[in-house]
This record gives structure tokens, sequence and C-alpha cells, in this order.
């Protein structure tokens, strides 16, 4: 996958586990060096001369004076999740927020409409909606997934503004062909790809121009860091380098080592939890309790092949419709032992949540998008996928 230049004409490629355990910049320094890197934590650094401050005049590029300029553990998470998405460049920042709504505020600086797939992570849509419409912005949902909606929504905008699989229906867009449209139409494709992560999809190779994260999610992996990424060419990741500058969204240095330090099992925690859901999906799927699950892998599944065939898995992710209304949804949930009631994915540990009641959405609009009061959303997690499937069976009975 990563393409690595030895000298000498000799070049090798390098697949995803090993770029995530040895990809990005390595430390430099005289005699022996540590394999992995400390925690660097000064807020603050000396001058080596009062006239240095005439080198940093201008600069675009993290230096070390001060913790909100750059930091060498933001740094290496950044040349390393770059190397992970095939990017010219990222930015890490405080949250999986930040980096969309610096995204949205670097590719539309002078704000514009962006349009949406129909649904979103909420707080995208809150954003822009309230804050971001004080910067000129304004947010254009698609009234449906196929390309002629996505089009529809595009007319005029600025940016469009894709998440991939979205969240919790597990939706996927065929990417090369929205954003060949979104080419033709001058409007920039962001791609949050915080369910998919790059193990299973590289936005930025099907065209997009942006990728986000929350990495808070997949990158970290253990429910212990918050953290945002913002990766593409330099240009935007630039721009949104000088907003993060002055808004000050920093992502703090124990947090980027803990996602930096996560990010090196990403491999081999994203095929388990591919494995693990693709079997529990299967598994729910055939169960005579349950109405309907929502997850690319199963029969039904609105996707198309084209817009499926990019991804290597689908991650852990699904929506679970059980029998009996919202009532036997919450038996359910209650006798599950090893699913923690919780918010948020991504961890090794497996969660379940009631989308209905985080979703920024009204009754209406929630059935239009297939997301019922009674749906759960599990986040299936790196266990042994058959103690799962114990724990959701013997759960199951009581529905
Ligand atoms: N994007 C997606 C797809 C998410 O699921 C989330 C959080 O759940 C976010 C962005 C926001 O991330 P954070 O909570 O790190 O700000």
């Amino acid at each position: 996958m990563a393409v690595v230049d030895h000298g000498e004409g000799n070049v090798t490629r390098r697949g995803f586990q090993t770029e995530a355990i040895h990809g990005g910049a390595r430390e430099a320094g005289e005699g022996m060096t540590p394999v992995t890197r400390g925690v660097e934590l000064a807020t603050t650094w000396r001058w080596p001369d009062p006239d240095a401050a005439d080198d940093l005049r201008g600069a675009v590029e993290p230096h070390r004076f001060y913790r909100r300029h750059g930091n060498p553990n933001v740094e290496s998470l950044e040349a390393r999740v770059a190397a992970l998405e095939g990017a010219p460049r990222a930015l890490c920042v405080g949250s999986g927020m930040a980096a969309n709504t610096l995204a949205l505020m670097a590719v539309a600086p002078e704000g514009g409409a962006v349009a949406c797939q129909p649904t979103v992570y909420g707080e995208v849509s809150t954003f822009l909606k309230g804050v971001g419409a004080r910067f000129g912005l304004s947010l254009r949902a698609a009234r449906g997934w196929d390309l002629a909606h996505l089009i529809e929504a595009m007319a005029g905008a600025r940016a469009l503004f894709l998440e991939l699989p979205a969240n919790p229906t597990l939706d996927v867009v065929d990417l090369a062909a929205v954003a060949r449209e979104a080419m033709v139409r001058g409007v920039r494709v962001v791609v949050d790809a915080t369910l998919a992560t790059p193990f299973n999809l590289r936005p930025l190779e099907h065209g997009a121009d942006v990728v986000t994260h929350s990495a808070t999610k997949y990158l970290s992996g253990h429910s212990d860091a918050m953290g945002g990424v913002i990766a593409g060419d330099d240009a935007t990741v630039t721009a949104a380098w000088h907003l993060a500058r002055v808004m000050g969204p920093t992502l703090a240095p124990f947090d980027a080592w803990l996602i930096e330090r996560g990010l090196r099992t990403l491999g081999l925690r994203m095929e388990r939890v591919n494995a693990n859901a693709e079997r529990v999906a299967a598994f729910l799927a055939g169960h005579a309790k349950v109405e309907r699950v929502a997850y690319p892998t199963v029969e039904g599944h609105p996707s198309t092949p084209e817009a499926r065939a990019p991804y290597r898995g689908f991650g852990g992710l699904m929506g679970v419709v059980p029998r009996g209304g919202v009532e036997g949804a919450k038996r359910f949930v209650r006798a599950l032992e090893l699913f923690a009631l919780a918010t948020s994915l991504g961890g090794v540990e497996s969660l379940v949540q009631f989308p209905a009641s985080m979703a920024r959405l009204t009754a209406e609009e929630r059935s239009a998008l297939g997301i019922p009061e009674a749906m759960v959303r599990l986040a299936v997690g790196c266990e042994d996928v058959d103690d799962l499937i114990e724990d959701l069976a013997r759960a199951l009975e009581r529905v």
C-alpha cells in the first residue's frame, strides 16, 4: 500500500499494518534513540536568541515554541495518520467535532451551502444550522442516498460533507461517482471516515479532497483519548492549521500519545472488528426475535455493490430492530452483559445505545431515514465473537 523508496531504484510496497507500526517520521537523534516516544508536556520552549522570532513570521508548519503551535507528540501522530491515509498532510486537533468544523471552514472560507448525505452526525448539522451559519455556512441535506439526490443537493454548494459509512444505518454512497460529480461542479468533498478508518476505506484515493476522523473512536481504540484528524492536500490542511492556531482546539500531548499508540494496532483491531461484526450481523439477521439488521453484508441492505466495492469491511457499528417495539428493545438492552449501554464506538469493548435518543431529528425525519425508536445501535468490539453471540442470544430471549 505505502510505497517505500530504499534508494538506487529499489522501491517496495508495504501493507497497512506495517505502515501503522513503522509509518510517519522517526525521531532523529545521535547514537541510541528510544523505540517509542515519551510524552512532551511543556507548554513553552526556550528561545535560542531574541532574533529567532523573525524566523517564525509567516510560518505555515508546526513550530515548537508554544504548545498551541506545535508539539512533538501531535506532529508524530500527524505524520503517522498522513501515511495511513495516503495524504500529503494531516492536522490533529482536540476532538472529532473540532476536525469537522475546521475542515468545513477551511474548504468554504467564504461560507456557502454545504451539501450533506441525508443524515450526518447530529453535531455537524447543529453546527451548520447554528454557529456555522454565522460564518455564512448552511446545511443542504440530500433527500435520498442515490446519486441523483446528492447531485441535486450539490447545486450551487461549496462543499459536500459525507459520513462513511453512515451512522446508524450503515448506508454507503458510491464515493468515486459522487466525487466525480462534485469535481465538475467545483464542490469540495469532505468525508468523515470515522466509522470506516483508513483500514477499511481511504477516501482520498476515491476522489475526496479532505478526510476527517473522530480519533476518539477506532484510531485510538480504547475509549480513553479524545482527538480529531483532518487529512488532505497541503493548502486545505494549512488553512485548517491557521484556524486551529487562532481558535485553539489543541490536541493534548498525552491524548496524542495514546492515539498514536492505538494506531499501531489499528489493522489488527479492524480485522477483528470487521469479522466479529459480520458474524454478529448474520446471526441477528437470522434470529426470529429480530425485525431488521442494518449492516451492508446483510441481505436487503440498500447500499449498491458499486458503493460497497472499495471497502475492506464495514466496521463494528450496526442498527438492530428487535421485535416487541421500544419495550422489547429496552428489555433486550437491559439483559445484555457484555455490551455496555454507553454512547461512542470504536473501543475494543462492545457498546449498545439507542440512536433515536441521540439523533437531532424529529420522529418523522427518523422514520423517513429508517431509524425507528426501537432501533438499538451495536458497536461490536474485539471480544471473542462466540461470547458476543451468546450474550445477544440470551438477551433476545427477554424480548
Ligand atoms: N463524527 C462521527 C461519525 C462521530 O460518530 C462522532 C462522535 O460520535 C464525531 C464525528 C465527533 O467526534 P468527537 O466526539 O471526538 O468530537
